[in-house]
């Protein structure tokens, strides 16, 4: 069956448990950021286009208390770092601070440099329950649930848009990774029960609740193939819808048209440039019109829609992968699947197909019997926010 994803309660006395033990008494502070899932709008992020992303159930938490002193020391307990698991710095210039080893230290640092009050030293233990290196996103939850705490034992609680990018602004200066803004935003502003459209221009969200998702799942399965997306393939896309914008005159492809297509050939663009545009464009209806179909209850549609994002990532945008590829169509092949697609910015990670409850345990034993490399299995059940939790076990 799909994995059993612990309680965030389960999560939380794990962290009080091992604060305790590493630190010889009790945090004060505990906090959490979830992990997301994006249902549809793949590669819109950077053209100023829509994405409709989910917050999951599995999260990463932070237990710690204000040391008196101006030092930080941090330790992961969890699977995502194995030998190095302890991090220490000085605070007491936050610009002195510089990215180094432990690498998974960087994403901790660099919310602590962008957090705007002075910071006492303080001790802490991290634990998280979402997969690392997935695609699910433990970097945002991790940056996120490090500037829920700053804020908890602060007292200072940042407006939820300039937080994400805040969060943001780490990951691109202190991890090196120019990610967009959708899993920040998504880890702070989920609401348990719903999806959020997010419109990477201006940034304005929608709460989509999905109460009426009835006897519907959401199913996530892993493709365990990391998701190396090499820079130089990212950046290709990138520049090619730029590119694509410039010759028409626009600053971004969100101003942009289907029937501006017409003019780049005539213009002499490349096949596959048109090829990229063709995507994002079609992409950003398709992720307004699930939108829709949620709102409506309609998971046919909203199944088609899927279907059609993968096709699209898989010829027009091509970063899909052969894994992906077998996962997406083993799922599609059984009985009340309504769709499937690669989520995430692929080349592996994970996929996202929304099904029919009863048909769950069939998708997962014909992907086991397909698939010849390790599946794992998550439910994407439509979750909370970051958000501070009490130090009780
Ligand atoms: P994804 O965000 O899809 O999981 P990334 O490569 O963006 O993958 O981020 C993974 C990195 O984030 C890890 O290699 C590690 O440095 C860091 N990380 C995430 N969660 C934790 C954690 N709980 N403890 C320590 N580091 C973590
Ligand atoms: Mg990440």
């Amino acid at each position: 069956m799909a994995e059993n994803i612990s309680d965030v309660k389960e999560v939380k006395i794990k962290a009080l448990d091992a604060f305790l033990k590493e630190f010889g008494e009790e945090a004060t502070h505990c906090v959490c950021a979830p992990g997301r899932v994006n249902v549809i709008g793949e590669h819109t992020d950077y053209n100023e286009g829509f994405v409709l992303p989910m917050a999951l159930p599995m999260v990463t938490v932070i237990a710690g208390k204000p040391n008196g002193t101006n030092i930080c020391t941090i330790i992961s307990a969890s699977s995502a770092v194995t030998s190095v698991s302890k991090a220490e710095f000085d605070i007491s210039e936050p610009a002195a601070i510089k990215p180094g080893e432990p690498k998974w230290a960087n994403y901790v640092k660099g919310c602590i440099v962008n957090f705007t009050n002075s910071l006492p030293g303080f001790n802490a233990v991290v634990i998280s329950t979402v997969p690392v290196g997935a695609g699910l996103s433990s970097s945002a939850a991790l940056e996120v649930a490090t500037y829920t705490f700053l804020e908890a034992i602060t007292g200072q609680v940042a407006n939820p848009v300039e937080k994400a990018i805040s969060c943001q602004k780490a990951e691109h200066d202190f991890a090196g990774v120019p990610c967009g803004i959708m899993d920040q935003f998504i880890s702070v502003m989920g609401q348990d029960g719903h999806a959020l459209l997010l419109d990477c221009r201006d940034k304005s969200v929608i709460q989509i609740h999905m109460e009426n998702l009835k006897d519907h799942l959401f199913l996530i399965t892993n493709s365990n193939s990391p998701h190396k997306l090499s820079s130089s393939a990212y950046r290709d896309r990138r520049d090619a819808c730029f590119e694509a914008a410039k010759m028409l005159g626009k600053n971004s492809l969100r101003d942009v048209s289907l029937e501006d297509i017409k003019t780049l050939e005539k213009q002499g663009a490349s096949k596959v440039t048109i090829n990229r545009v063709r995507h994002v464009l079609n992409e950003n209806l398709r992720t307004q019109a699930a939108m829709k179909a949620l709102q409506a209850g309609d998971y046919k549609r909203l199944g088609e829609l899927m279907n059609e994002s993968h096709d699209s990532l898989r010829d027009n945008y091509e970063v899909s992968s052969p894994e992906l590829d077998t996962l997406v169509n083993t799922a599609r092949s059984v009985d009340g699947v309504l769709g499937s697609r690669l989520t995430g910015a692929g080349f592996g990670g994970c996929t996202i197909t929304l099904l029919k409850e009863e048909c769950i345990s069939k998708v997962i034993s014909k992907i086991k019997d397909t698939y010849t490399g390790k599946a794992t299995f998550y439910m994407a059940k439509p979750s909370a926010g970051a958000r501070r939790l009490d130090c009780h076990r």
